[in-house]
């Protein structure tokens, strides 16, 4: 996809979110930290070094703009959620544009975590997701925010319906590992989904930086 003479591959290119300099200080605003308080907080022993971190000052203001853009969605990172977010945004037809900071998109992971996807109905496997999420909440001692978790077990059985789609497209398919090992002290699902071609895994990302393209 062409925009103004500026290509989504010059894009995704890398150098472009710093050469660009889009507000990426706005849509990133709410990730900054607030103000807190340190007096309320009792991390042990560290809570100085951590207030000193790095991150926790916000990054000064971008007022110098090579050019301006306008675009339905803009995506910050190419990375796992964002390409799915770009994919799924340009699918519904929105103009989309993702920036990475990087040279290349961020690192797909191997193994992919889903409840209820064709897979395993295919293959008979049927999870009971409310055990799966008080199993994961548990390993966590309940410190986790289980409405997340219960997020990930209701969409990502179509999420990776529709990746598994998208990997054919591409030559490659999806297999389910429904070996989950032998017994141990935690209990584990056949959820994990990977994606293979010619039994080499493949990274999720690159298929979808490429579903993305064609997406425009
Ligand atoms: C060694 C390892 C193995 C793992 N294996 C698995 C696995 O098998 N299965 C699994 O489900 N999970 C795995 N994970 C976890 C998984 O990688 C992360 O949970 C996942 O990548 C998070 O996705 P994300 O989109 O939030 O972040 P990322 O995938 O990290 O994407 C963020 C992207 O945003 C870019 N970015 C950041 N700031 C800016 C900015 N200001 N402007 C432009 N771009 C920016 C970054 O460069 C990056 O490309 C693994 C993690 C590690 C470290």
């Amino acid at each position: 996809m062409e925009m103004k003479g500026l290509s989504r591959r010059d894009f995704l290119k890398g150098t472009l979110a710093g050469t660009l300099g889009i507000s990426t200080i706005g849509v990133l605003g709410g990730c900054s930290p607030s103000e807190t308080d340190s007096s309320k907080t009792d991390t042990p022993n560290n809570t100085q070094e951590f207030n000193k971190a790095s991150w926790r000052t916000p990054p000064e203001p971008i007022t110098e703009f090579v050019k301006n853009i306008t675009t339905d969605v803009l995506v910050v990172g190419a990375g796992n959620a964002g390409l799915f977010a770009a994919c799924a945004a340009a699918e519904k037809g929105a103009k989309v544009l993702v920036i990475e900071r990087n040279a290349m998109v961020g690192i797909g992971r191997e193994w992919i975590g889903a409840i209820g996807t064709r897979l395993q109905k295919e293959a008979g496997i049927n999870i009971n997701k409310f055990e799966v999420i008080h199993e994961l909440a548990s390993y966590a001692s309940n410190r986790v925010d289980q409405e997340l978790l219960k997020l990930w077990a209701d969409y990502s059985g179509q999420t990776v319906d529709w990746l598994e789609n998208v990997v054919k497209e591409y030559g490659a398919y999806m297999i389910l590992e429904t070996d989950t090992g032998g017994p141990s002290a935690f209990k584990t699902f056949p959820i994990q989904h990977n994606i293979q071609n010619d039994e080499k895994t493949i990274k999720s990302t690159l298929i979808l930086e490429k579903k993305q393209r064609t997406l425009g």
